[in-house]
């Protein structure tokens, strides 16, 4: 057993002071203040005094990281993403897909099926890093008119046999996809997809509200990159923002950059989502860890050059990590620690589906991060392993 202790904990819809927190087998067995819970002698124990304790983040939107694409057959690429992830205190990731050719795609999917299923079987000591949680599909049922980067040639018309390719690749491992309600034959794909349990996420679109409502009506529960890639918010034609803003069933992602939404913006939809349905995703790509330069986004050449990460003039995904998300949601909304925690743990895994992940509590996964005062990520523990250490 292990016992770790701090000066305070976030779980995150709670704050313990002087906590210890018990760790058996990779999975959380008890936490409570100290004075609450004798530590049993002879376990290892870790004192992080001056430091909190904060479940690990989720991140539902990578594409890569330290120079490598999800999409990539390199060996080397997940488990170089993973440890950059782990570094910025994200524990479970949803490796997302850029539109590419259809065989590019679904040997993409096998690849990311496969890094899936090792992970499950594989024991605690040698998962301290990031781990593969689901795949997110973000293309190819895109909007042509916001498609941003994808490339148009190979966006497709969403149809139940191409998903149900998609599907087979990836051996039922898709969790989440992204999708434009309006294109013809949508409605069926949202309905389908919803049913097997995948998170419906609403973007990359150009739809009116009545689209919208309808998307959301046939199963879709969330929005991507809320405002990036998406009709624009107009008051005599609302479009997607009107549905997504205001629907309480629908919660919804942002990317907190400084570079994709004005601050303002991010203070807006948080006020509109509130503290349960909001979001942080990094939408991080191989450039993110990595100097300015010419990186891959799936089949694209992107090239990164003073915090921004763009193809062809257009933003193309982002450089940030999660713990600079957290920090900037807390300053950009003035929201607290704890709220802002919460949009990077608690809330993505809820929304995919992740019940052993995103929070502190006895029977979840060991997946948590240590933070200083300022929200700086020190330390990462997967299954109570230190990442970046392990066996
Ligand atoms: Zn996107």
């Amino acid at each position: 057993m292990l016992a770790f202790t701090s000066q305070r904990l976030i779980t995150p819809t709670e704050t313990i002071e002087n906590p210890v927190l018990l760790v058996e087998e990779g999975r959380i067995l008890d936490l409570a203040p100290r004075r609450a819970r004798a530590v049993p002698a002879g376990l290892v124990a870790f004192d992080f005094s001056d430091g909190i304790l904060a479940p690990g983040y989720v991140d539902l939107h990578i594409h890569g990281g330290a120079g490598f694409d999800v999409m990539s057959d390199a060996a080397e690429a997940l488990p170089s993403v993973e440890q950059l992830l782990a570094r910025h205190g994200v524990t479970s990731y949803y490796p997302t897909t850029v539109t590419a050719p259809m065989e590019a795609t679904l040997r993409a999917l096998g690849r990311l099926a496969d890094a899936i299923e090792e992970r499950e079987h594989q024991p605690a000591p040698e998962a301290a890093r990031a781990c593969p949680a689901g795949i997110h599909l973000e293309g190819p049922f895109l909007s042509h008119a916001r498609r941003g980067v994808h490339p148009p040639e190979h966006l497709l018309k969403p149809t139940s046999a191409a998903f149900e390719r998609f599907w087979d690749a990836a051996r039922g491992r898709i969790r989440m996809l992204t999708i434009a309600p309006e294109l013809e034959g949508a409605m069926e794909v949202i309905a389908e997809a919803s049913r097997r349990g995948v998170c419906v996420s609403l973007g990359h679109t150009d739809a009116d509200l009545r689209t919208s409502e309808r998307g959301i009506e046939a199963g879709a529960r969330h929005a991507t990159h809320t405002f990036n890639a998406m009709r624009p918010l107009n008051h005599r034609d609302p479009g997607i923002l009107g549905a997504v803003l205001t629907d309480a069933r629908v919660s919804a992602d942002i990317i907190a950059d400084g570079v994709h939404l004005d601050p303002a913006i991010v203070r807006l939809f948080a006020h509109a989502k509130g503290a349960q349905q909001t979001v942080l995703i990094t939408d991080a790509t191989a450039a993110t860890g990595m100097p300015d330069g010419t990186y891959r986004l799936g089949s694209l050449e992107v090239e990164v050059r003073d915090g921004r990460c763009t193809s062809d003039g257009k933003l193309a995904g982002s450089l940030l990590t999660m713990d600079r998300a957290i920090r900037n949601l807390a300053q950009f909304a003035s929201w607290t620690l704890e709220q802002a925690v919460a949009a990077a743990s608690l809330n993505p895994a809820r929304i995919g589906g992740l019940s052993d992940k995103g929070a502190l509590k006895a029977g979840a996964d060991a997946d948590f991060v240590v933070l200083n005062a300022a929200g700086e990520v020190k330390r990462t523990f997967v299954g109570g392993v230190e990442a970046g250490v392990g066996r």
